[in-house]
């Protein structure tokens, strides 16, 4: 569907492919001698490179300020294999993750693909409502179904593009310690931020000296998805498990991946690519929502991201988005349907659009297109 000649796909959530950093790639692979290239070729550890698990360590507590003691990383092969990872080792039959409504459909994947079940919590501009959270979770352990696990992306969501406050990280993280839920932390967007400083978007795991939050982080937007290397951060007995865990999944992730990683931040790449990445998927931004004030029918509203990728837009309940695909397609502009982000049973009358990968003028075009298509249908 995305390579129809014309179609304007503002579905598939992928990074700037013209910007992906080709050159330090070539450059890092262009230095190694024989014997890195050795190390990466063959089989690794299960847990990670000894050299990337110490370097994301330090970078964990001096960037993230995630306090480490008691705490330990494993390289996963992917965020998505890490999700597969945790729903695996924490779930049971029937037993409950606490996902924001909207969340990612990997991770919804991930949760029903490991017999799990989804307890909905609804959001507003300020990330996951807190207030009434602790009911919910009372409500359902009455009903004898245990909650394992909330599942949260606190900076610019997928798909929502919303933030988690920190007041209201500060509150979840208390319901976590309470009730001894362990909050899955995912957060793939968090250096991609347009407004404000860094400390703005620290993650929960920073305040937690419980150990109660297992970290989950990724270079697929800071790199490349193609690297496929990702991580968790959580306590040390939990690691342990991962690990058992991943002997079964994939062995180990691909050493040649993880030496490239590595090097990715030893020359300082990384923290250069964030930066030049930054003010253009501002733009990006930009220019969608501009387009969505130009183009988009009243009764139509969405979001406005601090960062990431990602726009969410409700239509009025009377409408269904897969509806409104089918009609899209035949004017040229393809996005996700709402239902692929929502637990199952929840009303359809939402669209995801992404602009990470488009030119800017394709972005307008595209919410033009998809405006008179609205237009139209109302
Ligand atoms: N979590 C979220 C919220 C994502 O948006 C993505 C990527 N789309 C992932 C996890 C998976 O990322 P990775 O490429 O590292 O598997």
């Amino acid at each position: 569907m995305a390579n129809t000649p014309g179609l304007i796909s503002m579905a598939g959530g992928m990074p700037d492919s013209e910007n992906l950093p080709f050159e330090e790639i070539k450059e890092i692979i262009n230095g190694w001698d024989t014997s890195k290239a050795r190390v990466g070729l063959q089989y690794g550890t299960t847990k990670g490179y000894t050299p990337l698990l110490e370097t994301i360590r330090e970078r964990m507590e001096e960037k993230k300020r995630i306090p480490m003691r008691g705490q330990d990383v494993i390289i996963t092969t992917g965020s998505q294999q890490a999700l597969a990872l945790v729903s695996k080792v924490l779930l049971n039959d029937d037993e409950i993750i606490c996902v924001e409504v909207p969340s990612f459909i990997g991770a919804i994947a991930s949760f029903y693909s490991f017999h799990g079940k989804l307890l909905g919590i609804p959001v507003d501009d300020e990330g996951m409502i807190i207030e009434g959270l602790d009911e919910r979770i009372e409500e359902s352990e009455k009903l004898g179904k245990k909650v394992k696990g909330i599942y949260v992306i606190p900076n610019f969501s997928n798909p929502s593009g919303i933030t988690l406050t920190q007041e209201r990280r500060k509150k979840l993280l208390q319901i976590s310690v309470q009730k001894n839920i362990p909050i899955i932390e995912d957060d793939p967007y968090g250096d991609l931020y347009f407004y404000g400083k860094y400390e703005d978007y620290l993650p929960i795991k920073s305040l937690d000296s419980s150990g109660n939050v297992i970290y989950l982080g990724t270079f697929s937007k800071v790199l490349s998805p193609g690297i496929r290397v990702g991580w968790i951060v959580a306590e040390k007995m939990l690691v342990e498990k991962l690990e058992l865990q991943k002997q079964s999944f994939d062995a180990c992730t691909s050493p040649l991946c993880q030496i490239i990683a590595l090097d990715y931040i030893r020359k300082g790449f990384i923290d250069g690519y964030v930066e030049k990445m930054k003010p253009i998927y501002r733009a990006k931004r930009d220019a969608i929502l501009e387009a969505m004030e130009a183009y988009m029918p009243d009764k139509v509203s969405w979001t406005k991201p601090n960062g990431g990728l990602f726009v969410w837009i409700t239509l009025p309940e009377s409408m269904n988005s897969e509806h409104v695909f089918k009609e899209a397609v035949k004017n040229e502009v393809a996005f996700v349907t709402g239902d692929a982000f929502l637990p199952e049973g929840h009303p359809n009358n939402y669209i995801r659009l992404t602009y990470g990968d488009l030119p800017l003028e394709t972005i307008k075009r595209g919410v033009r297109k998809l405006g008179e298509v609205l237009k139209k249908m109302l």
